[in-house]
């Protein structure tokens, strides 16, 4: 099959979450399952840095062009080149007026947020270039708001093309919270014609919602947990969208993410001080103590050492742990806190620092060489999440032999088997489902008394490291959506 992804991230070219980290690894897995697969991202500001430091040069596939669409027009230059370590495609959109700014999704220089149309932009962009470079895609395979109005430009006539005759469409929910959302006045950016400001297409409650489109016209959606999924379709977490959603679970799926096995593997890590297998896990030990030192905390025996590593905000539930931070510092156990976000969360994870100098250490900052090192060398890590899509970290965790201790909520349901006592040969964590902060205490003191109890935390431990996240097992899954889709 010839798919072509449109995304607004490709890790590690330029990210700011599972969004990038899905659309780096994703079509890498699906070319090894024999696929012709290329990608489409924007030339940003942070790609260019990314190529240039690599020595990289991307090839002109098309010269400066006029994108000429609704009631605008803009100018797109096409780059080649491939996704990296893989001989996939992947053509840069080029418009430094949209794409050349201080972070990837930085307003324009002048405050003006332009989030619409720089993504209708980029849409339109692909569309041309796929007529000018004869690329005609079995498969267009949209990523969340930013690609969303590709599947409603299928269904609106984009079929009379030449190159989307045959084009059938999968759409993929990273994190239905962000929408895209835009006055009604924007719609005309869109250039849909009028039946499609209606509440069966983009209009919702009298705005444009981009992530609505996709739902509604692409032939398959998909979400990044089999639990979210579920979750999506109720109001709690249905964003306003569940009624749409659930009624059209038939052709909803929710695909866990994969990871890459080969960068986070704890047995070749070169940013894990001392390595370890499943089967050896005394680096793990050293690797603690290494953390522990460079966090300038005491090694101290039976005591666990919990973790973080996050994005400060409210989605990732910290407001849950800091109220009972210090009783499990008390209950014997070390903390180490990578993260940055809202002052809000970083402000209380300093005042516990403060409070706790012996057992407790916070980094402020985004540092992928401590996150490793952290995976490697903490024993529990902490996501207490109000609602987590998928959620890679604790992925992370298992595969390095830290247990994780999670909200149940999402992805995290998908992955974690929480302990309760009798099921140590499948367990691989520690769970709790409210969002009152006394059950993750409980769900701690739980994880705690059980660091004693050496013998059920090897066997959490290597049941953990024994699952199989790699990406070839949700390829061959979207390989049978996109199947699915050609057919509808
Ligand atoms: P989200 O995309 O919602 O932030 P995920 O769990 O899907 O959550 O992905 C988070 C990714 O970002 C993981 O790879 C995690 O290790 C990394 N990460 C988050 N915060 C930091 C940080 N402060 N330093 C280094 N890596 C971080």
């Amino acid at each position: 099959m010839r798919i072509l992804f449109a995304t607004a991230e490709v890790a590690p070219v330029a990210k700011t979450g599972g969004l990038g980290d899905v659309c780096g690894s994703l079509p890498k897995a699906l070319a090894k399952l024999g696929h012709e697969v290329v990608v489409f991202m924007p030339y940003y500001r942070q790609a260019r840095e990314w190529f240039e430091d690599h020595g990289i040069v991307p090839e002109v596939a098309v010269p400066p062009t006029q994108v000429m669409w609704a009631n605008w027009s803009a100018e797109a230059t096409i780059l080649r080149t491939t996704l990296p370590e893989s001989d996939v495609p992947l053509y840069l959109v080029v418009n430094d007026h949209f794409f050349d700014r201080q972070q990837i999704y930085a307003l324009r220089e002048d405050g003006f947020d332009d989030f619409l149309l720089r993504y209708v932009f980029f849409c339109r962009a692909i569309v041309n270039a796929c007529d000018i470079l004869g690329i005609a895609p079995d498969i267009l395979h949209a990523h969340d708001w930013h690609t969303a109005l590709l599947p409603v430009y299928l269904d609106s006539g984009l079929r009379g093309n030449d190159s989307f005759r045959t084009t059938r469409s999968v759409y993929t929910i990273h994190n239905l919270n962000y929408q895209g959302i835009a006055a009604a006045a924007a719609f005309a950016i869109t250039g849909l014609h009028s039946r499609y400001w209606a509440p069966d297409a983009v209009e919702h409650w009298g705005q444009v919602n981009p992530m609505k489109g996709g739902i509604l016209f692409a032939d398959q959606v998909t979400t990044v947990s089999p639990n979210y999924a579920r979750e999506i379709q109720a109001p709690v977490l249905g964003a306003g969208l569940d009624g749409i959603l659930r009624s059209l679970s038939f052709k909803l799926t929710g695909v866990l993410n994969g990871i890459d096995v080969e960068q986070w593997d704890p047995a070749t890590d070169p940013l894990v001080p001392s390595n370890f297998t499943a089967g050896r896990l005394n680096g793990k030990n050293l690797t603690k103590r290494k953390l522990l030192k460079e966090a300038g905390l005491r090694h101290r025996a039976k005591t666990p050492l919990m973790a973080v590593v996050s994005r400060l905000v409210d989605q990732k539930g910290f407001q849950l742990l800091t109220p009972v931070v210090d009783r499990l510092l008390r209950l014997g156990a070390q903390l180490v806190v990578l993260g940055s976000g809202d002052a809000q969360f970083e402000d209380a994870f300093k005042a516990v620092e403060s409070a706790n100098p012996e057992s407790c250490r916070v980094w402020i900052g985004f540092d992928d060489a401590l996150a490793h090192h952290i995976y490697g060398g903490a024993d529990l890590l902490l996501m207490p999440s109000i609602y987590e899509p998928c959620g890679l970290n604790q992925m992370y965790a298992l595969r390095y032999g830290t247990l994780p201790l999670v909200r149940m909520t999402g992805g995290l349901v998908d992955t974690v088997t929480p302990f309760d006592g009798t099921n140590a040969d499948r367990a691989t964590g520690f769970g709790f489902r409210s969002t009152l902060p006394q059950d993750l205490f409980a769900a701690g003191w739980l994880a705690v008394l059980n660091y004693r109890e050496t013998k059920v935390w090897k066997t959490l431990q290597h049941n953990g490291m024994s699952i199989d996240f790699s990406w070839d097992r949700s390829a061959r899954e979207y390989d049978a959506i996109y199947r699915r889709a050609m057919i509808s």
